[in-house]
């Protein structure tokens, strides 16, 4: 099996004074819209702000069964693929909740966020995360630059494959991912669903302040998909 990452040297003891700074009464997180209205927190999917036939959900933890599954019922294994499914509106009271929320939507995201906005944030970069792999996924780290070039060009990018702003270099010379990725792929400041789906709703919504989904080292999907590539399947 490949490896999970652990890119983190430590956590903020808290976010949430990270999140108060990022935040004002409205902020989004990959597809989601968080309101604050009075002190409860209202999220949705950011395509539904105007919605009003929205299915309400009132625990943090229904946030798990609604990323679960995207629109066609499909599972989704890579949880910041840009098919979280709409319809949904999930109200919490309290600040633990929506930071638990948020973490089934998007694991471990705000840990990371906290972990590089305090500048203690560490990458891995795709050889080595290759390099460590064992097993059926050893033969992954064969992977040409060529072919790397056109796996995380297809597999990592934010319009159809993932939300995440690439942090991990290639190599250890700092070689970029991906030469079939835009500039802004690497760049947190900029909004990844802004190149996905729904780009011409959100142009006109009104502004919000965004915390990007970063990517610290390569996930077991893109080790699979290195490994696809190797084997010529
Ligand atoms: S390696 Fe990172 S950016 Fe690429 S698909 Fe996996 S999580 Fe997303």
């Amino acid at each position: 099996m490949p490896r999970k990452f652990s890119g983190l040297r430590g956590v903020p003891t808290s976010i949430d004074s990270l999140l108060q700074a990022a935040l004002t009464d409205r902020f989004h997180l990959g597809q989601i819209l968080v309101q604050k209205r009075n002190d409860d927190f209202i999220l949705s999917h950011r395509d539904d702000e105007d919605r009003t036939n929205l299915q309400t959900f009132r625990n943090a933890e229904n946030a798990a069964e609604i990323a679960k599954y995207d629109e066609a019922g499909n599972y989704r294994p890579l949880k910041t693929a840009p098919n979280l499914r709409c319809g949904w509106r999930l109200e919490l009271s309290t600040s633990p909740e929506l930071k638990r929320a948020l973490d089934y939507f998007y694991p471990g995201r705000l840990a990371v966020f906290g972990a590089w906005k305090s500048g203690q944030l560490r990458t891995t970069n795709l050889r080595d995360t290759l390099d460590r792999q064992s097993g059926m996924y050893r033969v992954a780290a064969k992977i040409s630059d060529e072919q790397i070039d056109d796996v995380v060009g297809d597999f990592c990018r934010s319009n159809g494959g993932c939300l995440r702003t690439i942090l991990w270099k290639r190599d250890r010379r700092g070689t970029i991912a991906s030469t079939k990725l835009p500039p802004q792929k690497f760049d947190p400041a900029h909004d990844q669903t802004a190149t996905g789906p729904g780009l011409a709703t959100r142009a006109t919504a009104a502004t919000a302040a965004t915390i990007p989904l970063l990517c610290q080292e390569a996930c077991n999907l893109l080790v699979a998909e290195c490994r696809k590539a190797v084997k010529g399947e």
